[in-house]
């Protein structure tokens, strides 16, 4: 299940790394973070290299819709309550600013990667004094917002908010472009970082700074992510329809509210977000329902699934790991609006690199611990210690005989087995190895999830999804 980004490029390969090496920088992760983040810094005179376990551009940013905007939900009306109207600005204008790093960096550099200036609107059919709060909260720091009853939605809708001044793009064509100039090793996964050391499976890189750009921080303490963030997937499908696909980009803010973006003659509709390892299957389907009812006639072009990493505090976490690792530096927590907050990372991890000043490093600071994290961290404490207390529990041994073609399934104490069409078993510990907790079957897409901090492997075993970093084969 590919998404259409994938199967509309082919990133050129990079070797892997096999002979230790010293540099400046060391990036882990070539995904839109990691990748922008490199540019700016060679730009800056620095040499960096970015070490990536699989291919460019092969973790989520792979998978996104690629909407290009400070538009992220019904969000700016309580981050100004939360953090005063002074800091919602600096977010604000951080974000709006990365649109325009984006215009310009294709601009100046003649990227072909079908970015398209546009509006961004977020519909309810329901909650129309929402959305004024936020057209109002929107407004009053400096974006170009407004609330409107003229939704352009094949499906009626009450209002929205509309910002001006957005866009939309091809993220592995832009990934590419960008990446072209910088040194990648592929297929060169780090399993240890310490100091200022990054080990690989093959070799090991010195370096005076430390990025992880990869998605998840995979190294538990100190900074404790594991702790401030699950991860929630949804799906996608790149529908070709009878009518012209809507040419701005739409979010719903109702619960079951839809995204939408055109992408060449097709139009991308996501939904149905859930926690990853809770997923009970049927995605898929229910939302090819709403896209037959919203595009009746639609054919399905191409249809995937990501995930991103939701943070307990509300916005993400970029800027130094930990107090004991100064010169180590992260960017997580997108909440599923990865692309601006990838530039934000970008401008803001490059200016404390080059010891620069950058207006927006007091508000990303991932110290800075918020009352209101509590309640979400101590939930999912709570959730983590029950799923690894679950190995405790007596359970039924059940014939491997009684694994179905095309199907995993817990087999006893521990273990799950998934038989594959030429009838061989592939049996696996469901003990996740990031922190131990008890991994589940995802019939829909044929993975192995964990419901605490969202790591996945494929129907053999192997890890496809962080923060886990091994396999569970057995
Ligand atoms: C369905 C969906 C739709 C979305 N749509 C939008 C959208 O329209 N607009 C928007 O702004 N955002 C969107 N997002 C969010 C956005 O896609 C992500 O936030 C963003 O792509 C994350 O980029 P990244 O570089 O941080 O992570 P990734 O792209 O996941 O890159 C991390 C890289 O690190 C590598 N890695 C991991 N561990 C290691 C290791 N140990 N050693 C070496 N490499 C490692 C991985 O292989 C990966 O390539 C969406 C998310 C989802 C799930």
């Amino acid at each position: 299940m590919s998404s259409i980004w994938h199967m509309t490029t082919a990133i050129s390969q990079r070797p892997p790394l096999t002979e230790d090496i010293r540099t400046e920088v060391a990036i882990i992760g070539a995904g839109m973070t990691g990748i922008l983040l490199a540019d700016r810094l060679q730009s800056a005179g620095k040499e960096v290299v970015i070490l990536e376990a699989r291919r460019i551009g092969s973790g989520q940013t792979g998978g996104t819709t690629a909407k290009i905007t400070a538009q992220h939900g019904l969000f700016y009306a309580d981050l100004i309550d939360r953090l005063g109207e002074k800091q919602a600005a600096v977010y604000a204008k951080g974000h709006q600013q990365a649109i325009e790093e984006y215009r310009r960096i294709v601009d100046e550099r003649n990227i072909s990667c079908d970015f398209k200036n546009c509006r961004s609107f977020l519909y309810s059919d329901r909650d129309i004094a929402a959305l004024k709060r936020e057209a109002d909260a929107a407004k009053r720091l400096g974006l170009n917002a407004r609330y409107t009853e003229s939704v352009p939605l094949p499906v009626d809708m009450k209002g929205a908010v509309c910002f001006d001044d957005q866009a939309i793009f091809h993220p592995l064509k832009f990934l590419d472009a960008v990446a072209s100039d910088l040194t990648v090793y592929e297929k060169s996964p780090v399993i240890r970082v310490e100091n200022n050391r990054v080990m690989t499976d093959r070799a090991t890189v010195t370096a005076d700074f430390i990025v992880f750009a990869c998605h998840f921080p995979f190294v538990n303490f100190p900074g404790f992510y594991f702790k401030r963030m699950h991860q929630e997937r949804s799906c996608v499908l790149a529908l070709k329809t009878e009518l012209p696909p809507p040419k701005d980009i739409y979010f719903g803010v109702d619960p079951d509210g839809f995204s939408l973006r055109p992408y060449k003659d097709m139009v991308l509709f996501g939904g149905g977000s859930y926690r990853t390892g809770t997923g009970c299957g049927g995605h898929y389907d229910w939302l090819k329902k709403a896209a037959n009812e919203w595009f009746p006639g639609a054919e399905v072009q191409a249809q995937w699934s990501a995930q991103d990493t939701v943070p307990a505090r509300g916005f993400p976490y970029i800027g130094r790991f930990s107090v004991d690792h100064l010169n180590w530096f992260v960017a997580t927590g997108y909440r599923k609006w990865g692309m601006t907050s990838a530039m934000v990372a970008a401008k803001l991890l490059g200016d404390m690199i080059c010891c620069r000043e950058n207006f927006m490093e007091e508000l990303y600071a991932p110290d800075l611990f918020s009352a209101r994290e509590l309640p979400q961290i101590l939930s999912d404490s709570g959730r983590a210690v029950a799923s690894i207390a679950s190995h405790a529990l007596p359970r039924r041994v059940r014939s491997l005989r009684s694994v179905p073609t095309g199907t995993g399934k817990e087999v006893g104490w521990c273990r799950g087995a998934y038989r594959s069409d030429d009838l061989r078993l592939h049996v696996v510990s469901l003990r996740c190895p990031h922190l131990g907790c008890r991994l589940h079957w995802n019939r829909e897409e044929k993975t192995w999830d964990c419901p605490c901090h969202g790591s996945r492997f494929d129907r053999h075993g192997r890890c496809i999804d962080g923060p886990a970093q091994r396999d569970i084969r057995l």
